[in-house]
């Protein structure tokens, strides 16, 4: 059974990078038949809100990516405390006293002599004396995770293929910090083996920690899971932008835009595969693997969102979108006005223009009598389904008007803008006498 797991820390709103990692495990959960979790990463409890933890449930509701289970770090503090004693008792975890001064100089040390700034392991030549020195002073220990310098760090990678880490170029992790609050690295590792995660779907910024990880699960004895690392998602300048890491659903709907754009847009970004106006996710599903993924980063671009989103509003039925059309909108004038919108919320505009009163517009002498007639063609018309065609066809005749002239001040008087629905599926909805009093600037 596959189990993918989407696991933000509660300390912020969704982004739409984040988002997009979301999209990509619930596609692959979803293809394969299997589970996708939420796991919140709340172990800082400072910075963990339960507002953000509501907002997350919020945007994946709205997003439509539903999930099959939800955990907490913040309540499996106990098993963490379990396995931290198990691989401390074997070695693997080890106590440090290095305040952040100590560490940073040895840093700009390694630095300036022209090496790697990878931890000395100096707190394991410690003896019990200084250690009791420490303590006497009142330092207390962070912890770090002993790597084995022996075992070269492999995977295979679903996205980026063979990788490969020389152990002895990293340095042992900390994994908790002296007030005894957790890192994120070992809870996770512990998680995904509790909760059976079989593929671990992130952002290449954390390819370096999936290297650690994996000593993690070998030190506890459990192979480690499958992984696919994605290329970052960068703004349509091609830069990591600050705007993307505010950018979210609550921007997205009060944008108007449909989840499905969103979707559709996030799916497909930066794989081999089309954008496509999709109204429904099953076609991402089965489109969706991980051999699509390319090396680059994703763009991001917020006018192919809002060109993607008109392409999807053109497609929705009268139904799906009953429930936020304005009072008195029918399936007629949904499909009348569907393909100029861009957003379903537009409708109210053109309905609004449809019900009048429309906005005046100055006709110069002529075409004032150019309208003149056309009200009185339209007073004399059959209001069948082709008003508009056998209105036009008639002044036409009677005028010798075509092209622009003919049809350009009847819209404009009509419907008070120069652009807009077809109207040949306008003017029925306005109706024979609003037709009549616009054409004769009475309103
Ligand atoms: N909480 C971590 C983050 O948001 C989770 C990373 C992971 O998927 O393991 O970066």
């Amino acid at each position: 059974m596959t189990i993918t797991r989407f696991a933000p820390s509660p300390t912020g709103r969704l982004h739409v990078g984040n988002i997009r990692t979301a999209l990509h495990n619930w596609l692959w959960a979803r293809k394969r038949g299997g589970r996708f979790l939420l796991r919140l990463d709340d172990t800082d409890s400072e910075r963990s809100k339960e507002e953000y933890v509501e907002a997350i449930r919020a945007d994946l509701g709205w997003l439509g990516l539903d999930i099959d289970g939800e955990e907490r770090q913040s309540a499996r503090f106990d098993r963490y405390e379990t396995a931290f004693e198990k691989l401390r008792a074997a070695g693997r975890i080890y106590p440090a006293y290095e305040t952040a001064q100590e560490l940073e100089l040895k840093r700009k040390i390694l630095l300036g002599r022209g090496k790697p700034p990878i931890y000395d392991r100096a707190a394991l030549d410690l003896t019990d004396r200084q250690i009791a020195d420490f303590e006497a002073e009142g330092r207390t220990p962070h912890w770090r995770f002993r790597l084995d310098h022996e075992t070269p760090i492999e995977w295979d990678d679903l996205i980026r293929g063979p990788q490969h880490f020389d152990p002895a170029l990293l340095s042992d992790p900390v994994i908790r910090r002296e007030d005894g609050s957790w890192l994120y690295m070992l809870p996770s590792t512990i998680d995904d083996i509790d909760m059976n995660v079989t593929h671990v779907v992130r952002g290449e910024d954390h390819v370096t920690n999936t290297g650690l990880q994996i000593q993690m699960f070998d030190a506890m004895g459990v192979a480690p899971p499958t992984f696919a690392h994605e290329a970052l998602l960068v703004g349509s300048e091609g830069k990591l932008s600050k705007r993307l890491g505010s950018l979210g659903v609550e921007a997205f709907r009060d944008e108007g835009l449909e989840p499905m754009a969103v979707i559709a847009l996030l799916a497909r970004i930066g794989t081999s595969d089309p954008v496509e106006p999709f109204t429904d996710a099953a076609p991402l599903i089965e489109s969706f693997d991980f051999d699509r993924f390319g090396r680059a980063p994703a763009r991001f671009d917020s006018e192919e969102l809002k060109t993607l989103n008109a392409k999807i509003v053109h497609q929705l039925d009268f139904e799906t979108v009953a429930d936020r059309l304005p009072e008195g909108m029918g399936a007629d004038g949904w499909e009348a006005i569907r393909p100029n919108l861009g957003t379903v919320a537009e409708a109210a505009d053109w309905w609004h223009v449809v019900e009048g009163p429309v906005d005046p517009v100055d006709f110069d002498a002529d075409t004032a009598a150019y309208l003149d007639r056309a009200a009185e063609a339209a007073a004399g018309l059959d209001w069948s389904d082709t008003a508009w065609k056998s209105l036009t066809g008639q002044l036409k005749e009677q005028t010798g008007r075509k092209g622009k002239a003919l049809f350009l001040p009847l819209r404009q008087a009509l419907t008070g803008r120069d652009q807009g629905p077809e109207m040949a599926a306008l003017l029925p909805l306005i109706g024979r006498d609003r037709a009549i009093a616009r054409l004769s600037r009475r309103q």
